[in-house]
């Protein structure tokens, strides 16, 4: 998707602050950090949103992907959350599937 965000990174289109990329998802840090640790984990195919996939394999991917990369980086002991938004109500604002992790600070719940 030539107008995409997410997919000008993946082709190296826009820079990219690069935590992990592999053949199916890139890990970046997100721009505009919710809490100390803050990184987005993406498919390489563009899928504007959640209800959009029924990709086991991949979501799997980016939840795995996710949890390993918070070992690295030293936080997966102390907790972190991972969630998707999806369209309008969820938050969504970028429509090329993300999942959010978050961590290095207590997080509330519920989310607003
Ligand atoms: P969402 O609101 O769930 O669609 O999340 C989109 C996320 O993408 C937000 O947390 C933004 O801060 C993040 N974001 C937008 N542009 C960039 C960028 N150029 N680099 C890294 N993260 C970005
Ligand atoms: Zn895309």
């Amino acid at each position: 998707m030539t107008d995409c965000l997410f997919c000008k990174m993946i082709n190296g289109d826009i820079p990219v602050n690069k935590i992990y990329e592999n053949k199916d998802v890139l890990a970046f840090h997100d721009i505009n950090p919710q809490a100390p640790h803050h990184f987005l984990v993406i498919p390489k195919t563009h899928i504007k949103t959640l209800n959009d996939t029924d990709d086991a394999q991949l979501l799997g991917k980016l939840t795995l992907t996710a949890s390993r990369i918070t070992k690295e980086l030293g936080f997966a002991d102390e907790g972190y959350r991972v969630v998707m938004n999806c369209n309008e109500q969820g938050g969504q604002t970028v429509y090329h599937i993300h999942l959010h992790c978050l961590g290095g600070r207590a997080l509330t719940w519920p989310p607003g």
